[in-house]
């Protein structure tokens, strides 16, 4: 027996019960002291093991052994304390009770979702997308266009210039923020040989007020189809088929003659009102239909304009505003809701 040994296990021993009172970082020192790997009391202790009398080591061995098992247990119920102390002051003052806040979660826009919509329905009949530039010269937005040289939407009071300084050449002009994606459709002829199917949506720019149906910068969609052989029946059946896939199988459609510099014959479409189906209510301010779109057979000036063969190829071109779409799907009359991001609002529309 090695009273020594027996005598630094009982110092030990006395130590035990300290450790239930002991904070964070004493708790550790104390562990590293007793147990630590290198130099802790209990390691020194075991070292003693191999030099006594074999007689005595297993006793030794054994009584080591069990005030290990002690401490480890005393540290460990102490670090499971603390850690339940530290979580019960996180918790301190705040209400479990109250109810947990929403997790944002984000969604497309009203208006870009009807693009999307729009734009699949036309992808389905080969038309492609295809984009422009915002800033144009007076060529791309209005000449090319078949727009007369006096026409009044040239006006400042209509078109937002940018630059007044002309940029030359025979498709330049004053530089303005287009005031219709239409600019787009020359752009694609200019660079593209007949069968030319395009969809082109994109923001347009007038110098309008922002009142409950204007707004200075809006959503526009347009269409485009130029072949050999091209009629009126085809832009019908086209409309008419996209109102009907857009507002459902069994939705109206009339076509009413109109007139654009760019399209020869024009007209509107109109489709029966959302809100009443046709019976008449204020929405529609009793008619039971509502405008959605203008079109018409692409002026042969503007086929030429573009260095395409107007005797050979005709086509037709649409245009709508996809937020008075959308205000037609949702009932909504000031179109400014849709432009201001009231997040009240917009979440109200899905
Ligand atoms: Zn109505």
């Amino acid at each position: 027996m090695n009273p020594t040994g027996y005598a630094q296990l009982d110092e030990l021993l006395a130590r035990l019960a300290g450790i239930a009172s002991l904070d964070e970082s004493a708790l550790e020192a104390e562990h590293t002291a007793i147990l630590g790997r290198k130099a802790g009391a209990l390691t020194e202790a075991s070292k003693q093991i191999p030099t006594l009398p074999p007689e005595e080591r297993r006793g030794f061995g054994a009584a080591v052994n069990q005030v290990k098992a002690a401490f480890e247990q005393a540290f460990t119920a102490r670090r499971a304390e603390l850690a339940e102390e530290s979580r019960r002051r996180a918790l301190a003052g705040v209400d479990l009770t109250m109810p947990a806040r929403h997790r944002w979660i984000g969604s497309a826009h009203p208006v870009t979702t009807v693009i999307d919509e729009i734009t699949e329905i036309f992808r389905g009949l080969g038309f492609v997308v295809a984009v422009g530039p915002e800033v144009e010269t007076e060529w791309y937005n209005f000449h090319a266009l078949n727009f007369p040289a006096n026409h009044p939407a040239m006006d400042m009071h209509d078109t937002l210039y940018v630059d007044a300084t002309p940029v030359p050449g025979d498709r330049g002009g004053r530089q303005l923020l287009r005031t219709h994606t239409s600019p787009v459709q020359i752009r694609e002829l200019l660079t593209h040989e007949p069968p030319v199917r395009a969809i082109i949506p994109g923001m347009s720019y007038r110098n309008d007020p922002f009142d409950p149906s204007h707004a200075p910068a809006f959503h526009q969609i347009e269409g485009l189809a130029v072949d050999e052989g091209i009629s009126f029946v085809d832009l019908k059946a086209t409309l008419v088929h996209f109102a009907r896939r857009f507002f459902g199988e069994t939705t109206r459609t009339r076509f009413r003659p109109s007139y654009f510099p760019f399209t020869e014959p024009s007209a509107e479409m109109d489709v029966e009102c959302q809100l009443c189906h046709g019976s008449g209510c204020p929405a529609c301010k009793g008619t039971g239909w509502m405008e959605i779109l203008g079109c018409g057979m692409v002026h042969p000036a503007v086929l030429a304009n573009c260095d395409v063969d107007a005797e050979r190829y005709t086509g037709f071109a649409f245009g709508m505003g996809p937020a008075r779409i959308t205000m037609l799907r949702y009932g909504v009359t000031d179109i400014r809701y849709m432009y201001e991001g009231d997040m009240r609002f917009l979440g109200s529309l899905r």
